[in-house]
């Protein structure tokens, strides 16, 4: 009579897709729920309820799914199948909690290993196995915990793989690689923003959200993504994770970009932010913001007119009182203006080679100098060096602990510096770059700043407004384009056009500091 009105049902977890590999996965728990309730006569299972959580969290909604499903069948006697008692939990106190929560419903809690009851031998021998079971996670826990810090302390990153980079064997060893197209992107993103040719974080996450090969949820990149991978010392080739004590070291993978350039980004993270451009409507008006009204000295912004039968684009002045106020000026006459304007900055074949020659004895003045900078560097080496383990004699020196946190942030410091250093040093002994690889890009792009402003990317745009103008260009309806004060490479040029054949002496030349353009 009884028997007729059992509802048999089974409850499965697994903590991971690992379990799964270890024949603890949730086929073989069903099987041997199934086999124990036809071993007992049990009508046939009316319900599974699995939860893919760690048996030490309370976090379970299969089971909170269950446990409604056991309320709403309170009439008839219920019973829950587990295949152990350690997938109920892996927690003493879980264990009761959950334990307490089927009871409380009048449902009844069975698992072929072991026979739940409520006699004190019973229940000793309940408390012994949960305890066990508590036990045996913690272990584990430890020791991952021990296995990866270890691995961590060797520059080895065994947690999730940045973009860009993915876990795979060599020579007997997990280690970071780089996986492409994603890589590339990534390098390209964070040199961008760490040399400003990407201007703000929102730059950069229009950048990857351009580029069709870089991963996305529900079709965005999203912001603290950027944020992270900025931030993320990894793509430098060091490792650090305050969390278990493993300080800043060299990992064994390949770098994407420098350390330098890495804190560069971090300093430009922390300095003023700069406002966001709007995409939406620079893309349309690439001079706007950058262009002054010649009457008024007032920014030239663009819109589009609501016009009839359709919209089309403009640019105008935002200067209140100014005559042409908001004025449209018609956007194809202001920029086929500034595009004669650019061309008319490409000098001639035999400037560009002159001025080859220039920089070519520069840049080999420049190479017999840096043999002195490296000497210079390790010294300075030796002096960061020198105060870590000042440092760390005063540490061990003494037992206040507040001094000791004061010592301690200093002596990250230093080691941070160091790495810098270090790497400062190691670059200036490769000495510098081949010439005719770095040197000759710069002069193909001063050769013809135009073909950059060709390709239509926003970026790049910005990119040759920053580069050749160190002032803002002032126009006029009239009389287009006034007179343009170009960046001191052009400048440069410009001499040598004049001076051609009375060669100016040139060896002092800096390189050019280019102008922070305000573009709002
Ligand atoms: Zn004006």
């Amino acid at each position: 009579m009884q028997k007729e009105s059992i509802i048999a049902l089974g409850y499965r977890r697994v903590s991971g897709a690992k379990q799964v590999k270890e024949g603890d996965g949730l086929g073989s728990q069903e099987a041997r729920i199934r086999e124990f309730a036809e071993r007992r006569g049990y009508p046939p299972l009316s319900a599974m309820f699995t939860d893919d959580e760690s048996g030490g969290s309370e976090n379970r909604p299969g089971f909170r799914e269950m446990l409604a499903f056991l309320k709403k069948n309170r009439a008839h006697t219920c019973v829950v199948i587990i295949d152990d008692i350690t997938r109920l939990a892996r927690g003493v106190t879980v264990h009761h909690k959950l334990r307490a929560a089927i009871a409380a419903t009048g449902a009844r809690l069975e698992c072929p290993s072991f026979e739940f009851g409520e006699s004190s031998d019973e229940q000793l021998v309940e408390n012994l196995l949960a305890s066990v079971s508590q036990h045996h996670r913690q272990k584990n826990g430890e020791q991952v915990y021990n296995r990866m810090r270890g691995r961590l302390l060797n520059g080895y990153w065994c947690f999730h793989a940045p973009p860009g980079y993915t876990h795979a064997r060599v020579s007997g060893q997990t280690i970071l690689v780089k996986k492409e197209p994603v890589a590339s992107i990534v390098e390209e993103a964070l040199e961008g923003y760490a040399n400003g040719r990407l201007q703000s974080q929102a730059e950069v996450q229009r950048f990857l959200e351009a580029c069709p090969d870089f991963p996305r949820y529900s079709g965005r990149v999203k912001f603290d993504r950027v944020t992270t991978m900025l931030k993320c010392v990894l793509y430098s080739g060091y490792l650090e994770y305050p969390k278990w004590d493993v300080s800043l070291r060299k990992a064994h993978h390949e770098p994407l970009i420098s350390f330098e350039t890495y804190q560069r980004i971090q300093s430009r993270l922390n300095g003023a932010a700069k406002t966001p451009a709007r995409a939406d409507i620079s893309e349309h008006f690439p001079l706007r913001g950058f262009i002054r009204c010649a009457k008024c000295g007032k920014s030239i912004s663009g819109s589009f007119s609501r016009g009839r039968p359709k919209e089309y684009p403009y640019y105008f002045c935002i200067g209140k009182g100014c005559q042409i106020y908001r004025k449209s000026l018609s956007k194809q006459a202001v920029e086929t203006r500034f595009d004669d304007l650019l061309r008319s900055l490409e000098p001639t074949s035999d400037l560009i080679e002159l001025a080859e020659t220039t920089f070519r004895d520069i840049w080999q003045q420049r190479a017999a100098s840096s043999k002195e900078r490296k000497a210079a560097l390790q010294r300075v080496l030796g002096n960061i060096e020198r105060s870590i383990n000042q440092i760390i004699d005063r540490i061990a020196a003494t037992s206040d602990q507040g001094l000791i946190a004061v010592y301690e942030k200093r002596l990250s410091e230093l080691q941070r510096d160091k790495v810098a250093q270090a790497e400062k040093a190691e670059t200036a002994a490769n000495s510098l770059p081949d010439f005719d690889d770095t040197l000759r890009t710069a002069l193909q792009f001063l050769s013809s700043p135009w073909k950059l402003w060709d390709t239509g990317r926003l970026e790049d745009r910005r990119a040759v407004l920053k580069l050749v103008f160190s002032k803002h260009l002032h126009y006029d309806e009239d009389e287009g384009f006034r007179t343009a004060e170009t960046t001191l490479p052009f400048k440069v040029l410009a001499t040598l056009r004049d001076e051609v054949g009375n060669l100016v002496p040139l060896a002092g030349i800096e390189p050019a500091l280019l102008a922070e353009l305000d573009f709002e």
